[in-house]
């Protein structure tokens, strides 16, 4: 903020004359911590609340015909939330907050929150797709494996492993993005990043 030595400002305006006030720096920071602690509680209540309350009321909704629950952890980071996991036949249907889960405390973060959309997302990929003349088509697993597996040899064999990288999605759990890790590892490069910094 800049603030005139010699005017007055009228009531209600700021002069500026471009000389800098600043803050004595062992103030400012301590202010600075201060404040962003105060925002992180606060943040961290707001959600913490929010997604308790979404899980409470929650438990009023009647479970599916003969479902089970069971107590899992979300694997899109290595932190390890808790997870109620409905499942009816075999099948993952619902997903709760473990609201007594000693990590995760009754809430999840963006990711964990909609860890089920793996599952039961109508816009989850259930094969290879290609986009041919600008539009997506569906390959047979045997089809994308043989293009992929000669696309990626020759540009190994043009330009080297590390013309390569290979980034990981957001949304893959913490073993997939282990198995593509081991995946750049053999292929002969570094360059992978992953879900853990995405
Ligand atoms: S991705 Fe989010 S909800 Fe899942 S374990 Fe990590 S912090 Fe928890």
């Amino acid at each position: 903020m800049a603030i005139s030595k010699h005017r007055k400002p009228a009531p209600g305006k700021t002069v500026s004359s471009g000389r800098r006030v600043t803050l004595n720096p062992k103030v400012a920071r301590r202010s600075f911590l201060k404040l962003s602690a105060a925002t992180a509680a606060l943040s961290g209540a707001a959600m913490t609340t929010k997604l308790t309350g979404k899980a409470v009321a929650a438990e009023a909704t009647p479970a599916y015909k003969d479902s089970e629950t069971v107590r899992t952890i979300c694997t899109y980071c290595a932190v390890g939330c808790g997870i109620e996991a409905e499942v009816q036949n075999g099948v993952w249907v619902r997903q709760e907050v473990a609201a007594d889960h000693p990590v995760s405390r009754g809430a999840h973060c963006c990711k964990g929150a909609g860890a089920i959309d793996m599952v039961i997302s109508e816009k989850r990929l259930k094969n290879p797709m290609k986009r041919v003349n600008g539009k997506w088509t569906n390959l047979t697993w045997d089809q994308a494996i043989d293009e992929i597996t000669a696309k990626l040899t020759e540009i190994r064999d043009n330009n080297g492993p590390d013309a390569l990288h290979f980034n990981g999605s957001a949304k893959v759990s913490t073993e997939m993005a282990y198995l593509q890790r081991k995946f750049a590892a053999f292929w002969g490069s570094n360059n992978i990043d992953h879900q853990a910094r995405i």
